[in-house]
C-alpha cells in the first residue's frame, strides 16, 4: 500500500467525521494522531534504518495537505510533528528516533517566546549547566500540541558558546513545565496551542540537539524549509477544502422562484473562478518550492520565504470568497466554511509571519543581509 492509500481511510473515517467536534470543543485530535501513528504515518520522514518510511518533504506535504482539506487543526499538529521529527533525525538519539518511527512519539516545536514573540530565531530563555544536567528557563508563548505531544524541540540562548541559540529535546511531561490554561482560540482550535513556562526544567546535557550556539543554523537550514513548505501545504489543502465545499453548496442550492441554482449566477461563477486560479497559483508555487528544495536550486531560500507568505495570504482570500459565494449559509457551522475561514487566519501570523517574510524577501531581492 502507498502512503496515500494508507492515509485516505484515516482522513475519511476518523479525521473528517470528527473535524466539527474538534473545532467546537477545542479538542485535541487524539484518535487521529493515534491512527496516524499506528499506520506508520507519524514515522513518514523517519529513516528506514530506524523503522520509518524514509520518505521526504514532498510526501509530508501531501499528507499535511490532504488532512488540511478535512481538518486544519489536525494538519497543523502533523506539520509541527514532522518539523520536530526532521530535527531529531539529524540530531536526536536512537530511542527517540525509533519511537517516532514506530508512531509512538509525537513531537513539536517550542520556539516562540513571550519576549521575542514572532522573532522565533532569537530566544531569550536560558540554559545553564548544573553538573551533568542543564537547567532551562523560558516563557514559550505558543506551542502546538502543548502537553499533548511527548516531546518539544526547544530553543534557548546558548549554554556557553557564541551564537543566537541552542536546541534541546525536552520531555513534554516534566514537572517544571507549566501551562496556565488550555487553548481557546479563533482558529486551529483543536491543536492545543498554548504558552508553556519552564521554571528550572532539568534536562540531561545529552539532550542537546546539535552544537551549542548552532541552533540558528538548524532553524534556518532544517526547520525553516520544512515548516514554510508544510505550512504552505496546510494552507493549500485548506483552500481546496473551502473551494470544494463552496462549489458543492452553490451547485446544490436553488432559488426556486427563478428555477436556478446559485451556480447559474455568472457573478458566483466568476468569484469561484478567481478562487480556483488563486488556489492553482498557490499549488504551483508549492510544487516549485518542493522542486527548488529537492534540487538545491540557487533561489531555494527565496522560494521558502515566498511560499509560506503567498499561500497564507491566498488562503485568506480564497476562504473569503468561499464565505461570500455561500452567503448567509456560510455563517452556519454545517456548511463547514466558517471553520476553514477561521483556521486559515493562523498561517499568516505564525512565524515567520507574512509581514516578516515580506521584509526578508524585500531585503533578499534588494541585496541586503536578512539579519
Ligand atoms: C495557532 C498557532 C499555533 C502556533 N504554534 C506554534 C508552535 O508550535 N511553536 C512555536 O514556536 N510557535 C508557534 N506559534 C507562534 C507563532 O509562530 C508566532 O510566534 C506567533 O503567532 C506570533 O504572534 P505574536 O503576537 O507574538 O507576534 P508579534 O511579534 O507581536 O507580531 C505582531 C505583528 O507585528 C508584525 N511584525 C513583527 N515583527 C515584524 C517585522 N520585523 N516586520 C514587519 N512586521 C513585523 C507581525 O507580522 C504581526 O503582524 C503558533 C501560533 C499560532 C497562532
Amino acid at each position: 500500500m502507498t502512503f496515500v492509500e494508507t492515509l485516505t481511510p484515516i482522513v475519511t473515517g476518523i479525521i473528517e467525521p470528527r473535524a466539527v467536534q474538534t473545532d467546537r470543543e477545542g479538542r485535541f485530535p487524539r484518535e487521529a494522531i493515534s491512527a496516524l501513528g499506528e499506520a506508520g504515518l507519524l514515522g513518514l520522514v523517519s529513516a528506514t534504518e530506524v523503522g520509518g518510511l524514509g520518505l521526504g518533504l514532498r510526501e509530508a506535504a501531501e499528507v499535511v495537505s490532504r488532512i488540511a482539506q478535512a481538518c486544519p487543526s489536525t494538519a497543523m499538529v502533523v506539520c509541527m510533528h514532522y518539523c520536530g521529527a526532521v530535527v531529531l533525525e539529524s540530531f536526536g538519539k536512537l530511542p527517540v528516533r525509533q519511537a517516532i518511527a514506530q508512531g509512538k512519539h509525537l513531537t513539536t516545536l517550542a520556539f516562540s517566546e513571550a519576549d521575542s514573540r514572532s522573532h522565533f530565531w532569537a530566544p531569550t530563555g536560558t540554559a545553564r549547566a548544573n553538573g551533568a544536567q542543564v537547567i532551562l528557563d523560558a516563557r514559550k508563548s505558543w506551542v502546538t500540541s502543548a502537553f499533548e505531544a511527548d516531546s518539544y524541540v526547544w530553543s534557548s540562548k546558548p549554554l556557553a558558546a557564541e551564537g543566537a541559540s541552542t536546541l534541546w529535546l525536552v520531555g513534554a511531561k516534566l514537572a517544571a513545565l507549566s501551562q496556565q490554561s488550555g487553548y481557546d482560540g479563533l482558529g486551529l482550535r483543536g491543536n492545543a496551542s498554548t504558552p508553556i513556562t519552564a521554571t528550572g526544567v532539568a534536562v540531561s546535557a545529552d539532550d542537546q540537539l546539535g552544537e551549542d550556539g548552532k541552533g540558528f543554523d538548524a532553524m534556518m537550514g532544517v526547520v525553516l524549509p520544512w515548516f514554510s513548505t508544510l505550512s504552505a501545504a496546510c494552507s493549500t489543502g485548506l483552500m481546496e477544502g473551502a473551494l470544494s465545499r463552496a462549489i458543492t453548496h452553490v451547485s446544490g442550492t436553488r432559488h426556486l422562484h427563478l428555477d436556478s441554482s446559485l451556480a447559474d449566477l455568472p457573478t458566483i461563477r466568476a468569484y469561484l473562478a478567481r478562487a480556483r486560479i488563486k488556489t492553482d497559483m498557490a499549488q504551483a508555487l508549492l510544487k516549485d518550492t518542493l522542486d527548488a528544495i529537492a534540487t538545491s536550486r540557487p533561489d531555494t531560500m527565496l522560494r521558502v520565504l515566498e511560499v509560506k507568505a503567498a499561500t497564507a495570504e491566498t488562503a485568506l482570500e480564497v476562504t473569503d470568497i468561499a464565505m461570500r459565494v455561500c452567503g448567509g449559509a456560510a455563517f452556519r457551522k454545517e456548511a463547514g466554511i466558517e471553520r476553514l475561514f477561521r483556521d486559515a487566519r493562523a498561517a499568516s501570523v505564525m512565524g515567520p509571519t507574512s509581514d516578516v517574510a515580506y521584509d526578508f524577501i524585500g531585503k533578499a531581492i534588494t541585496g541586503l543581509p536578512l539579519f
